[in-house]
């Protein structure tokens, strides 16, 4: 309930202070559709938003091009400072994790875009590469929104319909954190020695699921919202501590599945409405 009352901002201000991505959406739907009923449209409020939108999204790709630099800054002081055993015991779970993440986007994703989309899963993750490797190096897909904007229209995706979908999408949809959440909060409740009954596991995908909704696409952020999904079963938050160390590696791949997730929905919508297009213009010419 909270994270649906939690949408709506008090204020137009507040959510770009605090960089609440989600009321910013609420906040921008608001102010598009005021604009498109006000009476006199003046081309010059078009001009001006899309001008504050090219000098931003250019700020941002200049920025986030230094952004492999600072990740490899980030990952020496986890290794430094734990040595590389901590990698070494911790590969398990990551390896789980890993694998979790493959078969998420091989098969949901693949399956998706051939039958929704009609289109080959190989040319989707040919043309997603740079968007998937920049996701990979920075962990952010918020940082990654440009480019993935790029790689959907390459790929036949609608400006119209990826310049919603996946800002929307870096926000709330976020597969790989549910996935990431699920694997750690199994993992902890073992580590714990607490076994988990079936009620239990399936409280775990809901609030995972909830909790990746509710998680800002920014480098970390998944791991903040794991404890609302330990607290959901009364495992321990401490529990936290023991895969905060790696979470940068865990982090990687999830985002990577997170703007793959995001790109397939912009991608599919993008066919579906092209397809409904086709069948107004043939009913029109029928009539
Ligand atoms: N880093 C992830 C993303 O930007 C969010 C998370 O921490 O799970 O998609």
């Amino acid at each position: 309930m909270d994270t649906l009352v939690g949408i709506f901002p008090s204020n137009f201000l507040k959510p770009f202070v605090d960089a609440n991505m989600l009321q910013i959406i609420v906040a921008s739907l608001i102010i598009g559709f005021a604009l498109l009923v006000i009476e006199k449209r003046r081309e010059v409020e078009y001009t001006l938003v899309e001008v504050l939108n090219d000098v931003f999204m250019k700020a941002m790709e200049m920025i986030v091009k230094l952004s492999p630099i600072g990740v490899f800054c980030l990952i020496c002081p986890v290794v430094a400072e734990n040595g590389p055993a901590v990698l070494g015991s911790l590969a398990k779970v990551l390896l789980i994790a890993y694998l979790a993440y493959i078969l998420h986007a091989v098969v949901v994703y693949s399956l998706s875009v051939r039958v929704a989309a009609r289109m080959s899963p190989l040319r989707f993750f040919k043309e997603m590469l740079p968007a998937m490797m920049f996701a990979f190096s920075s962990a952010s897909s918020v940082g990654t929104l440009p480019i993935n904007m790029e790689c959907t229209e390459k790929l036949g995706a609608d400006k119209d319909v990826s310049s919603f979908v996946l800002p929307l999408g870096a926000t709330i949809n976020m597969d790989g954190t549910a996935i990431y959440q699920g694997v750690c909060a199994i993992f902890i409740a073992s580590c714990y020695g607490i076994s988990l009954s079936f009620p239990q596991m399936l409280t775990i995908v809901l609030t995972a699921t909830l909790a990746s909704i509710g998680t800002a696409g920014v480098p970390g952020a998944g791991m903040v919202m794991l404890a609302m999904v330990l607290q959901s079963v009364g495992l321990p938050v401490e529990g936290i501590a023991l895969v905060a160390g790696i979470d940068r590696i865990f982090d990687m791949g999830r985002t990577t599945v997170n703007i793959t997730g995001d790109a397939s929905c912009a991608v599919i919508v993008s066919a579906m409405e092209r397809r409904k297009q086709a069948k107004r213009e043939a009913a029109r010419q029928s009539a």
